[in-house]
């Protein structure tokens, strides 16, 4: 009998070597120690036995029992970390692996141009302001000192809205596209303490026959400063401290005498194209030079207009083109392509 408990050790030992899973497991139990199983076949003759083999076989059959169930279990655990380490090697993922590189997004070079003049003019001690892009025809215009009919409002074709898109606005009242951000200055005067430093940068609207230089939205910064007696002087040397943070070392600026209803006195600022070297591109249309900024005195009446005593102030503003800045400062040869949502330009800078 010892000899028969002997073989299903042996035979358990075998089998649980061959077993893959669960279900191998549990048939190897059923065969072994549950009711038709083997173990149970050679108890069905401990009948037969004395009082002591009885005992013997019986507690080695106990033991047997208890070796099989242990090993099983043993088993069952090695099983289930191997199908878990199975898992894992087939789930594999690394999170610490870097995200490719060209699917990382960037700044368009619009934004990269407004967010360096405005660090700029933020360590100049200037603040940043903003306005809506639909405004009023008294900000965009009348407060500016360019009166309804005024040969001026010519040089911006304007983007009207239509009556039936302004239902929300007052009697009388005209909603356009703003042209410029200097509503912005009339805005802020209106409503801030004095002095004032401050820069407008951002969209505006012209309705204008596109080419290198012009497209029918763009992007503008303006900046203003009101302050007991400010000069000319003080405008040509922002201009100067500006220029040399923004452009290269060796840029060549220039002031062209102009006149603007809202100025006195006024100029234009051109830098010499630093895509031609000043020979000829499309950019300065063969002049060798690209026109950047304006830049004046506040008109008195446009002060005075805004609630701001000019016999006590004045100020001095400028706008400046920034696409056409990136495009001097990027090389790139119109204004038109950055809103053409071409990657492989946006993608360079
Ligand atoms: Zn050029």
């Amino acid at each position: 009998m010892k000899h028969k408990l002997e073989e299903i050790k042996n035979y358990f030992v075998e089998e649980l070597e061959k077993a893959q899973n669960d279900a191998d497991l549990k048939n190897l139990e059923i065969n072994t120690i549950w009711k038709a199983g083997r173990l149970n076949e050679i108890l069905k003759g401990l009948k037969d036995l004395d009082v002591e083999a009885k005992k013997e076989i019986w507690v080695e059959a106990n033991s047997l029992k208890n070796f099989i169930l242990d090993n099983i279990e043993i088993k069952r655990e090695e099983l289930a970390k191997k199908a878990f380490s199975e898992i894992e090697e087939s789930e594999k993922l690394d999170v610490s692996l870097e995200f490719p590189s060209k699917d990382k997004g960037h700044m368009h070079p619009l934004s990269i141009t407004s967010k360096l003049l405005e660090d700029i003019f933020i360590s100049l001690g200037f603040k940043i302001e903003d306005g809506p892009q639909i405004e009023k025809e008294e900000y965009n215009f009348d407060k500016l000192n360019i009166p309804d009919n005024h040969p001026a409002r010519d040089v911006w074709d304007t983007f009207w809205l239509s009556d039936d898109i302004n239902s929300s606005k007052e009697s009388g009242e005209k909603l356009l596209l703003r042209t410029h951000t200097s509503p912005v200055q009339v805005r802020t005067m209106l409503s801030q303490e004095l002095p004032l430093k401050i820069i407008v940068p951002w969209r505006v609207f012209r309705f204008e026959q596109e080419d290198a230089r012009h497209t029918s939205n763009f992007y503008q910064l303006e900046w203003l400063v009101v302050w007991e007696g400010v000069s000319f002087w003080d405008l040509k040397w922002t201009l100067d401290t500006v220029m040399k943070k923004l452009l290269w070392d060796d840029t060549v600026i220039r002031f062209r005498p102009s006149i603007f209803p809202f100025t006195e006195p006024s100029a234009e600022i051109d830098v010499q194209c630093k895509l031609c070297q000043g020979k000829w591109c499309r950019m300065c249309s063969g002049s060798g030079w690209v026109e950047l900024l304006w830049a004046w005195m506040v008109h008195p009446k446009v002060l005075a207009d805004c609630g701001v005593d000019p016999e006590k102030y004045s100020g001095f503003a400028f706008w400046m083109w920034i696409d056409r800045i990136a495009s001097q400062r990027f090389s790139v040869s119109s204004s038109r392509l950055f809103y053409q949502s071409k990657l492989k330009l946006n993608e360079q800078f």
